[in-house]
């Protein structure tokens, strides 16, 4: 049996005496795309920082691909990655923020092949190749040498999962892709991250867009207070929410 692609157990950060994230435990299945909801202040971007190491735990465990994320284990201890190792290991693992933070200097062919020329070391054509491929898969086939500033949000953020694509992630997690987003820019991001979910990547999604994680997503993860209060196959969990703080949040945000 293959390991999940994301197994999270008891998963805990503080911040000083606050403590944000109260034991998580979430598994995302190869090929699954979960959606994380919550009220603002619940944990849900702590929560992803920690899967990539952005952020050390507290407490818990989390795994990648059948890998720990952020240490190895030698004769029953952990050890933390250098930070050579923890580079190596960040590669597998794709994100897109709220704010897209492409480099200005650069043209989007220039984005998206940096990482892989400059960290894989992969030969430029090859890179350049992909590039192209992920451009047109992201619809800005013919902006391969524009330059961010001359882009919209909505065209700037589809070059961000681009580039985050380029390092051939095999988990890709997204912070409220779209909130930032003028309103008529937002199905454009979406269009392109659904078609990434129906070829098969694995997506852990922190998003308000229940029009997205219907049709998207495989379980709906409800955050609340640093903990999980409800989770579900997405129909039954927003279709018949048990806990009330769900029902009022759903409310809130249809
Ligand atoms: P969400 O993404 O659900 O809005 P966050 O994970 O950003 O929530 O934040 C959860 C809580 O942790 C908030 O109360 C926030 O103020 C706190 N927090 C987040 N990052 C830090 C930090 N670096 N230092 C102190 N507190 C933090
Ligand atoms: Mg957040």
């Amino acid at each position: 049996m293959t390991a999940p692609m994301l197994e999270a157990r008891g998963v805990r950060k503080s911040f000083g005496a606050t403590e944000v994230l109260r034991g998580i435990d979430l598994t995302v299945e190869r090929g699954q795309v979960a959606c994380i909801l919550g009220p603002s202040g619940s944990g849900k971007s702590t929560f992803l920082r920690c899967i990539n190491h952005l952020e050390k735990m507290s407490a818990g465990r989390i795994t990648v691909d059948g890998r720990l994320v952020g240490y190895r284990e030698g004769a029953g201890v952990l050890h933390e990655l250098s930070r050579t190792e923890l580079a190596r290991q960040r590669r597998d693992i794709g994100m897109v923020f709220q704010r897209f933070n492409l480099f200005p200097h650069l043209d989007v062919l220039g984005n998206i092949m940096a990482a892989p020329t400059l960290v894989r070391r992969e030969p430029a054509a090859e890179a350049r190749a992909y590039a192209l491929e992920l451009l047109d898969m992201v619809d800005l086939a013919g902006k391969a040498s524009a330059y961010p500033a001359q882009l919209s949000g909505g065209q700037q953020q589809r070059v961000a999962i681009a580039r985050a694509l380029a390092m051939r992630p095999s988990l890709m997690l997204f912070d409220e892709p779209t909130s930032a987003l003028d309103p008529e820019l937002v199905g454009e991001v979406l269009a392109v991250m659904k078609r990434l979910a129906a070829a098969g990547m694995t997506m852990v999604v922190v998003t308000h867009e229940l029009g997205f994680a219907r049709e998207a997503a495989d379980r709906v993860v409800f955050m609340d207070q640093g903990r999980i209060l409800e989770e579900g196959p997405t129909a039954e969990t927003l279709e018949h929410p048990r806990h009330e703080r769900l029902r009022a949040f759903l409310a809130r945000v249809l």
